[in-house]
């Protein structure tokens, strides 16, 4: 629903510094006026080579404090000091690896926003939340906790990331008109917490297993705006196919 789309990749715990050079060669150069946003989150202490090569980078976690005895922690403030653009918060690998809760994402993601920093949400259901009815329930309170006392000015530095847990990494992608499906639920829950002009203005993008080759059908979804991927994003060429699908969907 908003007029860009956004490819994101999450490289997660990957690439050391020469595959990172040889995704860039793939990569080639971006057109200037595109139809997309394409945005990087590599391993933080990669941050800075990312961003060497042009393009907005972002982290894939940061901390709920912005300074001072939290041995092993990134802070917003830094990421923004080394023009960092964005963080994720809430990627479902740090809910249940690092049993990361509602609250806990809440405090990041207020504290991002306040430093500058622009933020994706993370949420999604597990396999079982779905077979049992409950992806809608499960979903709409991550988004409620998780928005929880934002500021009214800092709406639109918010990105939702709808990313069904089954569905990541597992080469199993939700049905465009599943995703559609959960996206539409995405944008009436923020109508009820914000209100119609900030929720249709909101970019909600769509992770699982996202690949050249089924990209393009999964952005022409009404409510589907980009999509956050892991594996296809980690060779330079594919993360161009993935981009140049934004490109050429229609506005
Ligand atoms: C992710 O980690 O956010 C993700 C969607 O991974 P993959 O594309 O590999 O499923």
């Amino acid at each position: 629903m908003t007029h860009k789309y956004y490819i994101v990749g999450n490289w997660k715990m990957n690439q050391s510094l020469s595959e990172i050079s040889t995704f860039f060669k793939d990569l080639g150069t971006l057109p200037d006026n595109k139809k997309y946003e394409a945005w990087i989150a590599p391993q933080a202490i990669h941050l800075s080579k990312v961003l060497e090569n042009g393009i907005k980078a972002g982290a894939q976690n940061v901390s709920d404090n912005n300074t001072g005895a939290h041995t092993g922690e990134v802070s917003p403030s830094a990421l923004i000091d080394l023009g960092a653009e964005f963080t994720l918060v809430g990627h479902s690998e740090r809910r249940a690896i690092y049993k990361e809760d509602n609250d806990f994402i809440n405090r990041k993601l207020r504290l991002s926003l306040e430093k500058g920093l622009k933020v994706i949400l993370c949420c999604g259901e597990s396999l079982e939340e779905r077979e049992n009815g409950m992806t809608e329930s499960v979903v709409n309170r991550q988004i409620e906790l998780g928005l929880q006392d934002v500021h009214e000015a800092n709406r639109s530095d918010i990105i939702i990331a709808y990313e069904p847990v089954w569905a990541i990494g597992t080469g199993k992608t939700a049905s465009p008109s599943q995703a559609e499906d959960v996206h539409q639920s995405i944008r009436t829950k923020l109508i009820e917490l914000w209100n119609e002009e900030a929720a249709k203005e909101a970019a909600i993008l769509y992770g699982g297993s996202v690949k050249p080759s089924n990209v393009a059908e999964l952005l022409n979804q009404t409510n589907i705006d980009g999509a956050l991927v892991g594996g296809a994003s980690l060779k330079g060429a594919d993360f161009r196919a993935l981009c140049d699908a934004a490109e050429d969907q229609k506005e």
